[in-house]
């Protein structure tokens, strides 16, 4: 009995995609993973994700999983309305739901990139969910910093590209990302941080030349500021925090790019540190700012993101399209939460 109710729906269309193109070399994976036994076949409505390439890893029982590592064997916590694991892991609780993508780490939304499958009384999940976000968060950061440590704040948008809208201020998403990017480097300048900003003032910097300014500044950090907006009728609110999707998994969003789980761009390099750093960044938002926890996600197509030679990740605080959302942001005091919430996250 398959239950998959808490489908994955509503991708937005972030505003965001206007500074978002595709590029990268479409060199084929490199990964020669050692294939193992699949779950028995599903019928065609219960596998909502595509299968992955035959190179990459594939399903695993969840079970046997924990059990090779010594872990203690998830346990059913509910049948209805879907059929839900916990999975303790020292002082870490996962929650899985059959069918849907949308998991819980210590009660922070994670969205994986295939939904677990309940076949014959266990839970399956994809070894790259395994591998990329299950292990990562069992281990500390693995974020290498240069004394002092160098990051690259990049307040998205600027100029022409002015980003979304506020439906309560009419003011545009690139001032709200400079001023949270101000606030934010002196936060940490003062904690000792190396600090350089894409822009400082309101200029449109081609998204190929934020990520050359962080190699020029050899940044160990890239971080990404931005506002979402939905379109239409959606009303959407909250936190979303975007990381690279890593080789051989679709991504969350994809917008109007193609999303080919072959590309293999310079940040995949990365892929745990900046899904890690994304989680400790995403719960630092929640807790200071409390809006909804939309996730932390993944997109391949984000510019700023491919090509970083360190860890990156894209911030989303909140919607300025979602009234609520919007007139928070458009107070100074939450913009200085936003700031320290992030500066809090780092090391
Ligand atoms: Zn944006």
């Amino acid at each position: 009995m398959q239950n998959r109710l808490r489908a994955w729906t509503g991708l937005l269309l972030c505003l965001t995609a206007g500074c978002a193109g595709p590029t990268g070399d479409r060199t084929p994976s490199e990964r020669a993973i050692t294939l193992l036994p699949p779950p028995a076949p599903a019928t065609p409505e219960t596998v909502p994700t595509p299968m992955p390439a035959a190179n990459l890893p594939t399903w695993q029982s969840l079970s046997q999983w924990t059990a090779a590592r010594g872990w203690e064997a998830p346990r059913p916590s509910a049948t209805v309305p879907v059929v839900t694991y916990r999975l303790v892991t020292g002082p870490h609780q996962w929650e899985f739901h059959a069918g849907s993508p949308v998991a819980y780490w210590n009660g922070i939304q994670i969205r994986l990139g295939f939904a677990p499958q309940w076949l014959e009384g266990d839970l399956w999940l994809h070894g790259l969910d395994l591998a990329k976000h299950i292990e990562p968060l069992q281990q500390p950061l693995r974020l290498s910093l240069q004394q002092p440590p160098r990051i690259v704040l990049d307040p998205g948008h600027g100029g022409s590209n002015t980003g979304t809208r506020s439906v309560v201020t009419g003011q545009w998403e690139k001032e709200y990302t400079l001023d949270w990017a101000l606030r934010l480097s002196s936060l940490l300048t003062a904690r000792g941080w190396a600090v350089t900003l894409t822009r400082s003032n309101d200029v449109d910097i081609p998204l190929t030349a934020r990520v050359a300014i962080a190699d020029a500044a050899d940044a160990d950090v890239f971080l990404s500021l931005h506002f979402n907006g939905a379109a239409g009728t959606n009303h959407a609110g909250g936190l979303e925090t975007y990381c690279l999707t890593p080789v051989g998994m679709p991504s969350g969003i994809r917008r109007e790019f193609e999303d080919d789980p072959q590309l293999v761009h310079p940040n995949n390099a990365f892929d745990e540190a900046s899904f890690q750093l994304a989680v400790r960044l995403h719960r630092a938002l929640l807790e200071h700012t409390g809006l909804a926890d939309r996730g932390v996600r993944r997109a391949r197509f984000m510019t700023v993101l491919q090509g970083q030679r360190r860890p990156a990740v894209l911030l989303e605080g909140g919607y300025l399209t979602h009234p609520e959302d919007a007139r928070r942001i458009a107070d100074p005091a939450f913009r200085q939460r936003l700031a320290e919430a992030v500066a809090s996250a780092l090391p």
